[in-house]
């Protein structure tokens, strides 16, 4: 099975080739940088996920995915939610990020938080599907551990005992939100049978 991915986030990209290293021949996109960014303007990790894989779609031949994820927070209703990769400002640095969220979190007694990843499956501007993962945790007062990216330094999860930024990627997809979605598309892909 063949499919193009449209991603530039590098921490997303490794996980995708993990998730998909026994079932896919991943491909990013050609020429994906010199493409103008597609808009993110909705509301939900859906509606961008959907945006995205309609847009970039349109620029190969074959089935393509996007993702579309983030952190929500109980005690912030919610944020930074679909914001998560810009909570701190446009092209903000994921330091910038958590420094961002462990301030909001300060005063906050109930630190259950959950990653939400929306993976859309689309072939020249036509969505063929969407599909959802997400992995319920804590957020850490400080962040502990160099693997991952973004928020996963400061996302217990007590299963584990630690971080996600404290397992090797592996054990990171044998639960993750993103592991998830993936997992789901794979199986629906097999149901209708594309190689
Ligand atoms: P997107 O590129 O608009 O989907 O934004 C995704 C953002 O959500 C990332 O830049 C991270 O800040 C956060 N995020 C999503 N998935 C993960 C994860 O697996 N670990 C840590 N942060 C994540």
């Amino acid at each position: 099975m063949r499919l193009f991915c449209a991603t530039t986030n590098p921490g997303k990209l490794v996980e995708f080739r993990k998730a998909l290293e026994d079932s896919c021949a991943l491909e990013t996109l050609p020429g994906l940088k010199s493409i103008p960014p597609c808009d993110e303007t909705g509301s939900t990790f859906e509606e961008n996920a959907i945006q995205k894989a309609l847009y970039y779609s349109r620029h190969c031949e074959g089935q393509l995915f996007v993702d579309d994820s983030g952190l929500e927070v109980q005690a912030l209703g919610g944020a930074p939610g679909v914001y998560s990769a810009r909570f701190a400002g446009p092209d903000a640095s994921d330091e910038a990020n958590n420094r961002l969220l462990l301030e909001r979190m300060q005063s906050a007694a109930d630190r259950s938080a959950r990653f939400v990843c929306v993976v859309a499956l689309a072939s020249q501007g036509e969505l063929i599907d969407t599909f959802r993962g997400l992995v319920n945790g804590q957020l850490l007062q400080a962040p502990r551990g160099l693997n991952g990216f973004g928020y996963d330094p400061l996302f217990f999860y007590p299963p584990f005992g630690c971080t996600f930024g404290e397992v090797p990627l592996e054990r990171k997809m044998e639960v993750s939100h993103r592991a998830q979605a993936l997992r789901a598309m794979v199986a629906q892909l097999r149901e209708l049978k594309v190689d």
